[in-house]
């Protein structure tokens, strides 16, 4: 993007919101000769992409203050319009994981030739798509660096890069935000975004390249299309964005700045929320075998956002918690608050009448309700134990996803588990010893 189209005016790191002790770290190893090699480390949409181009400018630029690039010499025009003859991006090609090593000797040869610009030649290298032999051809450039080029690094998970590679760079962690600083990043990028459609693409990946986080935004806004841009009232409007929309975005987006955008950026999350909603407010009612087949197809339709659809059956039982404690103030599914407090409240007379007929028929009195501490009922204590032990189960779900268990096997054991755990039925506490690995 020009720089003329840029509509704030913040420049170099001030672009980014929060992060303030990395930003200053940034502003001295920019302006220090020692440090030729910076790896950002964060998960996927922490913003790493964002911050590594701002870095990659600030190095490049021919005035460059603590505060990164100065956004108004020839070469930041230049890097602006994509086109700096002194800078390169190593990453994988579309629907690959892996960078062929090949490319990354050659890219990393031309390294050597002098800078046509300025100071320094500036390669950011996507690190996730580094194999082992890719890591060693990198090994080499970083063991002998030269004066003239400095790296960028990124990585979403450092632990798969060599020690060698790591004992190497400045490593820095792009930290998770604050709710608050998620909100204001989104009116920001949204507000940026609403005042010109088309621009879109480059204003939500500033410095005019996409990063790890912007491609994940440009794809939502491919699958937004003409009818979601309907359907979530101007997508990203911020005059029609309600502050209470921002939050509840941000509360989904666990500090993830990629994420917050992403899910703000089209109709598909207010949808999958809804039907994840809908199977999770019926888990008692359903017949367990409709229950797998509807909520098996439904959670298979969905299968490439089913982390999203976990995060959000997380948050459903977060919220009945939140309804137990009574800090109803803190619900993330506001919305939903009416449907989340029946089914509250039908898991607390199941129990209830549970523990009355199993008081009836051994003829015992009950117990000491008004000894606990917090002055829960036996009830409601025994409902805070079930929702806790589906949280559980959602957590596994997730960790048995990333392991790539059976998706269908995945999904049957946690509609399983949190229907007993909505029916009052027994719990099966044995969940150790269950196979899903
Ligand atoms: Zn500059």
């Amino acid at each position: 993007m020009s720089s003329t189209s840029k509509k704030s005016d913040k420049r170099g790191f001030s672009r980014i919101i929060g992060l303030s002790a990395l930003k200053n770290r940034l502003g001295n190893i920019i302006l220090t000769e020692d440090n030729s090699c910076v790896l950002l480390t964060g998960p996927t949409g922490s913003g790493k992409r964002k911050l590594a181009n701002l870095i990659a400018q600030a190095w490049l630029c021919d005035n460059p203050t603590e505060n990164g690039a100065c956004e108004e010499c020839a070469s930041c025009h230049h890097f602006d319009q994509n086109n700096h003859f002194d800078y390169k991006e190593l990453k994988p090609e579309d629907g690959k994981r892996i960078i062929p090593t090949d490319d990354v000797r050659s890219e990393l040869k031309d390294l050597i030739m002098l800078p046509r610009l300025g100071k320094y030649k500036v390669i950011l290298i996507d690190a996730d798509g580094l194999n082992e032999q890719g890591q060693n051809a990198l090994l080499k450039a970083l063991e002998e660096p030269l004066r003239h080029t400095r790296f960028v690094l990124t990585a979403s998970d450092p632990s798969r890069l060599l020690l060698t590679v790591r004992s190497r760079v400045v490593s820095l962690r792009v930290d998770r935000r604050s709710e608050e600083e998620i909100c204001q990043i989104l009116l920001e990028e949204l507000s940026s975004a609403d005042d010109n459609n088309h621009d879109c693409e480059q204003e939500l990946a500033p410095a005019g390249r996409s990063g790890q986080a912007g491609e994940q935004e440009l794809a939502s806004a491919d699958r937004r299309g003409q009818a979601g841009e309907q359907s979530l009232a101007p997508a990203g409007g911020c005059a029609t964005l309600a502050d209470k929309d921002l939050t509840f975005y941000a509360r989904f987006s666990a500090g993830l700045p990629g994420r917050a955008l992403e899910l703000a950026h089209g109709g598909w999350f207010r949808e999958l929320r809804a039907g994840t909603a809908d199977i999770y407010f019926s888990l008692d009612k359903a017949k367990e075998l409709d229950l797998f087949t509807v909520g098996s197809d439904f959670f298979k339709e969905h299968k490439d956002q089913a982390d999203t659809a976990l995060n959000i059956i997380q948050s459903l039982i977060r919220d009945e918690l939140c309804l137990l404690w009574g800090a109803n103030g803190t619900i993330v599914n506001s919305d939903l608050q009416g449907e989340l407090q029946a089914a509250y409240e039908r898991k607390l007379a199941v129990l209830t009448k549970k523990s009355e007929a199993r008081d009836k028929s051994s003829g015992l009195m009950r117990w000491q309700a008004d000894a606990d501490p917090e002055g829960f009922s036996e009830e409601e204590r025994e409902l805070r134990i079930r929702l806790t032990h589906a949280a559980e189960v959602v957590e596994e779900s997730r960790e048995a996803l990333q392991r790539n268990v059976n998706f269908e096997l995945i999904i049957t054991r946690l509609l399983l588990h949190l229907k007993r755990v909505a029916a009052g039925e027994d719990l099966i506490e044995s969940r150790k010893n269950e196979k899903l690995s």
